[in-house]
């Protein structure tokens, strides 16, 4: 048995509102996630939209049918907004606020001046545009979680196929005039889909916000607040249960009497060193090699398939092109040194902390010797 059209519309409106309502309140509890905001606004235009809708299917007059039509297009875009700023990051006002416009100015006048049932054509096929628009961009992101969005893709193409169907049937019958909301086969099985769609998708989007959330807490756990590196749980994460192999170099780095920059120049320039330091390691190393900050003035950076000659070459240009920055610093420039000690592993030193152990007994080396230079392991 089919349920009738007003009892699909208001599954519609009752889901809706819930999944916006919900949507809404996640995003607020966080308030990073900006798309969710973009979908529960979508989702909010519609369910009055749905509202309107059924006060039209029993009075078709045109100003109910145009507001009706105005909040649909509002929420599609919306719907649409929120694809973009799920990819991009970027807000896309222009792009909602362009969607919203361009679908009230072509479908419209078809409304106003009488013609219906072009409106309702106009209708279906610019919001299965919206909706295709809106599948593209989670398709095109799809990389972040191919899973759940192609998923989403699938749902959006699937609810924009129920929209072209109900424009191909009034197509079909060709009025120009109906004098009345359609009703057929299309626009029950469009609700229904309408309804499966709001639903998995809704559910679909939170799934996404919590792996998103979850992502960024990864990342904030594994990086250095102040340099952006890896910090020492990363690097022991990624190093700490393997062997070392012959070919794996660690070089440790500890800037040279760095108490002493903190205590001329304060705390702030002390940190400013630090970052300062942590580029010319980056600059010096690109994706080659894993590059941490262990913590405080001690870094570390580990290299596979090395060869100690080349190793050595690494430390020795991050030490000289370290001794040769300068620092500005409220109108001044100041400079820092740094000492490294460099151990490769070998039978005897199985492990990466041995491997890290031998590094800092070479640092220490390298400290004795008069700091700022380079000193290999035994
Ligand atoms: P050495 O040449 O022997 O390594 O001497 P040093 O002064 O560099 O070594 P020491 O271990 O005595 O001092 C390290 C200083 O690093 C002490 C601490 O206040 C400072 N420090 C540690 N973490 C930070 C940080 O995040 N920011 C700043 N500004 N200073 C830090
Ligand atoms: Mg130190
Ligand atoms: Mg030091």
């Amino acid at each position: 048995m089919m349920p009738d059209y007003n009892t699909l519309l208001l599954a519609i409106g009752l889901a809706g509102f819930c999944l916006s309502a919900t949507l809404f309140a996640t995003w607020m509890s966080a308030q990073v996630e900006r798309f969710l905001l973009s979908w529960s606004l979508g989702i909010g235009c519609i369910v009055p939209a749905v509202v309107v809708y059924s006060i039209y299917f029993d009075n078709p007059d045109f100003r109910i049918g145009c507001l009706a039509f105005a909040l649909q297009f509002l929420g599609f875009a919306f719907i649409y907004g929120a694809a973009y700023r799920f990819r991009t990051g970027r807000r896309g006002r222009g792009r909602i606020l362009a969607a919203f416009l361009a679908s009230s100015a072509i479908a419209l006048p078809w409304l106003v001046a009488g013609y219906d049932g072009a409106g309702f054509v106009a209708l279906n096929l610019l919001i299965a545009a919206a909706l295709v628009a809106t599948a593209g961009e989670y398709w095109r992101g799809r990389d972040e979680a191919p899973l759940p969005l192609t998923g989403m893709v699938i749902l959006y193409l699937l609810t924009a196929l129920s929209f072209i169907l109900c424009a191909g049937v009034l197509i079909h019958d060709g009025r120009m005039v109906l004098g009345h909301a359609p009703d057929n086969w299309a626009e029950n099985l469009n609700l229904v889909v309408a309804i499966m769609g709001i639903s998995g998708i809704g559910a679909m989007s939170l799934a996404l916000n919590q792996w998103r959330v979850a992502r960024n807490h990864q990342r904030a756990a594994n990086t250095d607040a102040l340099t952006g590196l890896l910090n020492r749980r990363a690097l022991f994460d990624r190093y700490g249960e393997e062997t070392v192999g012959a070919h794996r170099a660690a070089i440790a780095f500890d800037l040279d009497s760095f108490k002493s920059v903190n205590d001329r120049h304060g705390h702030a320039a002390g940190d400013a060193v630090l970052k300062a330091f942590a580029a010319v390691l980056c600059d010096a190393c690109g994706a080659a090699a894993c590059v941490a900050r262990l913590g405080g003035e001690e870094f570390v950076v580990v290299l596979d398939r090395t060869l100690p000659h080349r190793a050595q070459h690494i430390a020795e240009c991050i030490r000289a092109d370290f001794a040769a920055k300068l620092i500005p610093i409220g109108g001044r420039s100041i400079s820092c040194t740094v000492s490294a000690g460099i151990a490769f592993g070998n039978e005897a030193c199985a492990s990466f902390d041995s491997l890290l152990s031998n590094a800092d007994k070479a640092l220490y080396e390298a400290k004795r010797g008069g700091r700022n230079r380079v000193s290999l392991a035994a």
